[in-house]
C-alpha cells in the first residue's frame, strides 16, 4: 500500500489533487503514458461527489431540453466504451418513462428519445421504443392511469468502484496514490511547485513539474487557500455553483428490472432505479448550497418529502418517508454558467490550463458519465504543458477486472459476457454458494483470482465476520484497495452497509480496530 515517506520528499512529473472519478481518472491515463504520478485524497478514495451520484451511465435525456446537444453526444458516445471496458461493474439499463399527457406531449418525447437513439453509434444498447403499461411489466406498481410509456437504454455503474478501479489502474501504472492525505499547501515556482501533504503519518513535500486541480467542490477552494503564485497570490479564477443532489433508498418497490424516469410538475426529473436485488434507488434533488462544507451536505426532510411525494405521483402504492432505509447526498461541482435555476446549469466540464509560471490544469465541472474523456483531454493538456505531448491510450483499454476473456474467451456483449463469467467463476469455484460468487464476481470481475487467492473452500476464507464478509476478502481490500475503516468497506467499496444490521456493521469495525492492534 502507498505510503507517504515522511523523511525524504518525493519527485514527480504531476501531482493530482482529489481522488475522486475525474482525479483518480486524469492520475490513471497519466501514468499510463509514462508520466511519475502521485495522487493524494484527503479522505477516503470516492468520498464525496464521486459515490454520490444517481449511478448512471447516461447521456442525460433531459439536457437535450436546455440544447446541450455536444454535452449528450459526447456522454452517449462514452456509454459503450465504458460498459465494454468494465463490464462487471457496469451494465445496460432500460427505463420506462410514463407517459403523463399534463407534462411533455408524447411528439416531443419522441423527438427526444429519436435524437438520443441517433446522436452517437450504438452496437450493445437497444433503442428505444413505445409501450401498453397495462400488458408491460412495469405497468403493474404504477397507478392504473398510466398507460403508455416510452422505453429507452442507458447504463448503470457502481460509482464508488469505478473510481477504485482507476486508482487500481493508476497504481498498476507506476502512480502514488496517498490516501487520507491533504494537500494543505501548494507553492508555485517558474519551473515546478512544492506541495505540502499531510497524510497519516504527518506532514511531507512533493514537488512536481504540474499539478492537477481535481479537487471537485473544493476545486475554487483549492486554488483560493491552498495553491499560491509564485508572490504569494491566489490562483482563483473561476466560481463555482454547488448543488447538493440527495437520494432515498426504500425496500423494493417491483419486481422487474426496468428502471423509471419520471416527470415532475416543477419540470424536474427524478429516477426509481433497482438498487441492491432488495431496494429502490429514487433521487434525486437539486438545491443550491453554500461552499463552506461542502463534506458536511445531508438529506433535508423536504428533500425526503419531496422525492416521496414525486414518486407518489406514479405509483400505486405511496411511498412515504417512513419507508426510507437509507439516504445519501452529493454535491455537485458545477461550473456558474449565470443561469437562474440549479438544474439548468450546463452539467459539461471545463478544463482550464493556467501556465504563467509552473502548469497548473483545474478541473471544472464533470460527468461520471464523461470521465474518461475528460481524463483524456486533461493529459493530452497536461502532455502540452510539459512540452512532450504523449499519445492517449484508454479508448478500449479495460480497467482492473474488466478483461473477462481468460474466463470466458472472446468478448461478445458486455452484460451477457458477465453472465458467462459468473457461470465460469460457480464452475471453477463450485464450493462458493452462487450469492457469494455472484456478489464477488459484480465487485471484482477478473481480480476475483486476487480476492480468492488459492482458496479451495469456504474455510480457507477465514472468519466470516459478517454475512458473506469472510476474513480474506477483507484483508485484501486492506492491502490492495486502499480500505481503512469498516465504512470504506460497507459503504464505498462495497454496499454491504445496507444489507447489515448495526451489530454486524459493527463486526466489521471490530474487525478493523483489531487490525490496528496487531
Ligand atoms: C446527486 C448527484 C447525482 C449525479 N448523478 C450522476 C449520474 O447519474 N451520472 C453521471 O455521469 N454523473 C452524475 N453526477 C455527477 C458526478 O457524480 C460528478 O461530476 C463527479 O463525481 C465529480 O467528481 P470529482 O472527482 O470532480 O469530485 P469528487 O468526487 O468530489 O472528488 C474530489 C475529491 O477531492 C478531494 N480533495 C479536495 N480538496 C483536497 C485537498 N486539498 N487535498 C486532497 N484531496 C482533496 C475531496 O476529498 C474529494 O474526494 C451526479 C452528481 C450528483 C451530486
Amino acid at each position: 500500500m502507498d505510503k507517504f515517506e515522511e523523511s525524504a520528499a518525493i519527485d514527480c512529473d504531476v501531482l493530482v489533487v482529489g481522488g475522486g472519478i475525474n482525479g483518480c481518472g486524469i492520475a490513471r491515463d497519466l501514468a499510463g503514458r509514462g508520466w511519475r504520478v502521485v495522487l493524494c485524497e484527503k479522505d477516503d478514495l470516492a468520498s464525496h461527489t464521486s459515490s454520490s451520484s444517481t449511478k448512471l451511465i447516461h447521456g442525460g435525456l433531459r439536457y437535450l431540453e436546455y440544447y446541450e446537444f455536444s454535452l449528450v453526444r459526447k456522454a452517449l458516445q462514452e456509454r459503450e466504451v465504458l460498459l465494454k471496458s468494465a463490464p462487471h461493474i457496469m451494465w445496460p439499463l432500460r427505463f420506462v418513462m410514463p407517459h403523463d399527457p399534463s407534462m411533455r406531449p408524447a411528439w416531443m418525447i419522441r423527438i427526444g428519445l429519436f435524437m438520443y437513439d441517433h446522436l452517437a453509434k450504438r452496437e450493445v444498447l437497444p433503442g428505444s421504443r413505445t409501450v401498453d403499461l397495462r400488458q408491460h411489466a412495469s405497468g403493474a406498481p404504477l397507478k392504473k392511469s398510466y398507460r403508455r410509456g416510452f422505453v429507452y437504454s442507458d447504463g448503470w455503474v457502481d460509482d464508488a468502484r469505478l473510481v477504485v478501479l482507476n486508482a487500481l489502474d493508476a497504481r498498476a501504472h507506476g502512480a502514488q496514490v496517498l490516501t487520507r492525505t491533504r494537500c494543505v499547501a501548494a507553492q508555485r515556482g517558474s519551473d515546478g511547485w512544492v506541495a505540502t501533504l499531510e497524510g497519516p503519518s504527518g506532514p511531507g513535500t512533493v514537488r512536481a513539474r504540474a499539478v492537477v486541480n481535481a479537487a471537485g467542490p473544493w476545486a475554487e477552494s483549492f486554488l483560493r487557500g491552498v495553491a499560491r503564485s509564485a508572490r504569494g497570490e491566489t490562483l482563483a479564477t473561476k466560481s463555482l455553483r454547488l448543488v447538493k443532489g440527495s437520494h432515498i433508498v426504500v425496500p423494493r418497490l417491483f419486481e422487474h428490472d426496468h428502471a423509471y424516469i419520471f416527470q415532475n410538475p416543477d419540470k424536474r426529473i427524478i429516477f426509481a432505479i433497482p438498487y441492491q436485488q432488495d431496494f429502490t434507488l429514487i433521487g434525486t434533488t437539486d438545491v443550491e448550497i453554500s461552499g463552506d462544507d461542502p463534506g458536511a451536505a445531508r438529506i433535508a426532510d423536504e428533500e425526503i418529502d419531496y422525492l416521496c411525494e414525486q414518486a407518489s405521483r406514479y405509483f400505486e402504492k405511496p411511498i412515504v418517508p417512513a419507508d426510507v432505509v437509507w439516504t445519501y447526498s452529493g454535491v455537485r461541482p458545477l461550473l456558474d454558467d449565470a443561469s437562474g435555476d440549479p438544474s439548468a446549469v450546463t452539467r459539461d466540464y471545463l478544463l482550464e490550463a493556467n501556465t504563467d509560471a509552473a502548469p497548473l490544469l483545474s478541473v471544472w465541472g464533470g460527468k461520471i458519465t464523461t470521465f474518461r474523456k475528460l481524463a483524456e483531454d486533461a493529459a493530452d493538456e497536461v502532455g502540452r504543458l510539459l512540452g512532450d505531448a504523449r499519445a492517449a491510450w484508454t479508448d478500449g483499454a479495460f480497467m482492473p477486472g474488466g478483461d473477462l476473456s481468460p474466463w470466458i474467451g472472446a468478448a461478445r456483449r458486455p452484460d451477457e459476457d458477465f453472465e458467462r463469467f459468473v457461470a465460469a467463476v460457480q464452475q471453477r469455484h463450485a464450493w462458493l454458494p452462487a450469492a457469494l460468487a455472484r456478489r464477488l464476481a459484480r465487485a471484482y470481475g477478473a481480480r476475483i483470482a486476487l480476492v480468492l487467492d488459492d482458496a479451495a473452500s469456504m474455510a480457507d476464507l477465514g472468519a466470516e465476520i459478517a454475512p458473506g464478509l469472510f476474513e480474506r476478502e477483507l484483508g485484501y481490500l486492506k492491502s490492495a484497495e486502499w480500505a481503512t475503516t469498516a465504512h470504506d468497506v460497507l459503504w464505498r467499496r462495497s454496499k454491504l452497509g445496507l444489507h447489515y444490521s448495526a451489530a454486524e456493521r459493527a463486526q466489521v469495525e471490530a474487525w478493523f480496530a483489531g487490525q490496528e492492534q496487531s
